[in-house]
């Protein structure tokens, strides 16, 4: 029996991965479900090569374009606004992956846990703005969550090696983006381009700014509070510009167990799907005669100011880690639109921050109003 695997965000870079790891192993995985955002083109070609039962768009103009095509492409085309959740929950699905950007992320993520089933989470976000709920339903529902994101997922697999109650501390890996090395001085000059350009990873542009501002690394160590229920001060970001070490967790006894591999997400998708099975794969083995060396130093707090703006947040929790993502989601699409300069990004942010009236053990609909009170904040102060 094949597993069937709904992967939402499918045309962006998880997605993509995602469907090349159902390549390789086409006699034990299928497509049963689709959803992207507004990349039609590439959607439709999708949808020819994979045939899945159920496809939707969320984006409303992409969705009736596509509806207007629905009976040339032989597929159940669901609605813009509830395919998602109809999807993550579907009675059919075995696997969820959910690699949609942002807190729109959330819902599908609670979607596939309440009705039990493996969720393969690439969204962080759904884990920084409601891990606590989220924690909740894993509780609860019988649904099980394996992290996508490759620090969490190596952390993953470095806790199989002892208990939680011997875990001293997590220490997550960060290539330390492409402005590692840039003079503060120089902060005020970046461009759009700049940013773009990582120097390890090839991903979309939301998490490419992210790598950038060390943002993404920020919002990591509160999805690893979460994920592991180990507290901020005991996780550890060490800059690691070679990203071959994806993370790894020191133990009471000193001893520290890492999890290695060439930068490649289709490995860490691939272990979401098999776990706790290691499947056999044609991707990401890595050479050390031409890694030659791997390297590691402090990470600057000073020039990267989100990084201790997500411990903050961390820290104070409620829905203070939802204020912090809808700002930086805001701030960096203004960035993306060169409407702001890059150094405004945690200025801005971290203003938003300062504002916000933390709510305690918020519900789902706390944490929506936080996340549209710090969006709306936020474009006033851009
Ligand atoms: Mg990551």
């Amino acid at each position: 029996m094949k597993k069937k695997v709904v992967i939402l965000g499918s045309t962006g870079s998880i997605g993509r991965s995602a469907l090349e790891v159902i390549d390789q192993h086409g006699d034990r995985l299928e497509v049963l479900g689709l959803s992207a955002h507004s990349n039609r083109e590439l959607f439709l070609k999708q949808i020819e090569k994979y045939k899945p039962e159920f496809v939707t768009l969320t984006d409303k103009s992409a969705f009736d374009e596509l509806h207007k095509q629905a009976a040339s492409i032989k597929t159940q085309l669901l609605p813009f606004d509830s395919g998602i959740t109809f999807l993550a929950g579907h009675p059919d699905a075995d696997i969820v992956l959910n690699g949609i950007v942002g807190a729109a992320g959330l819902q599908a993520s609670v979607a596939a846990l309440r009705a039990s089933k493996r969720l393969a989470l690439a969204n962080k976000e759904s884990m920084v703005i409601g891990g606590d709920l989220i924690n909740d339903l894993i509780d609860t529902s019988g649904g099980e969550l394996i992290p996508v994101d490759s620090e969490h997922s190596a952390i993953f697999q470095a806790m199989l090696a002892g208990k939680p109650n011997e875990v001293r501390k997590i220490i997550l890996t960060a290539s330390g983006g492409p402005f590692r090395d840039w003079p503060r001085e120089k902060f005020a000059a970046i461009t759009k381009t700049d940013a773009l350009n990582h120097p390890t990873w090839k991903m979309g542009p939301k998490i490419t700014v992210d790598s950038a501002t060390m943002m993404n690394k920020g919002l990591e160590v509160i999805e690893a509070v979460q994920l592991f229920g180990v507290p901020p001060a005991q996780i550890e970001v060490v800059i690691h510009p070679q990203s071959i070490i994806h993370s790894m967790v020191e133990f009471t006894d000193s001893s520290i167990i890492a999890q290695l591999s060439n930068p490649d997400m289709r490995l860490p998708i691939a272990y979401s799907f098999f776990y706790p099975e290691r499947c056999k794969s044609a991707f990401g083995q890595a050479d050390f005669g031409s890694i030659n060396k791997l390297t590691f130093e402090k990470p600057d707090f000073e020039k990267f100011p989100l990084m201790g703006a997500a411990y903050r947040a961390a820290e104070e929790g409620g829905t203070v880690p939802a204020v912090l993502n809808a700002a930086n989601e805001i701030a960096v699409a203004a960035f993306l639109n060169e409407k702001i300069g890059f150094q405004r990004i945690p200025e801005i942010v971290i203003k938003v921050m300062d504002r916000h009236n933390r709510v305690e053990n918020p519900t789902y609909d706390d944490i929506m109003e936080a996340d549209t009170w710090g969006r709306k904040t936020t474009e006033g102060l851009i």
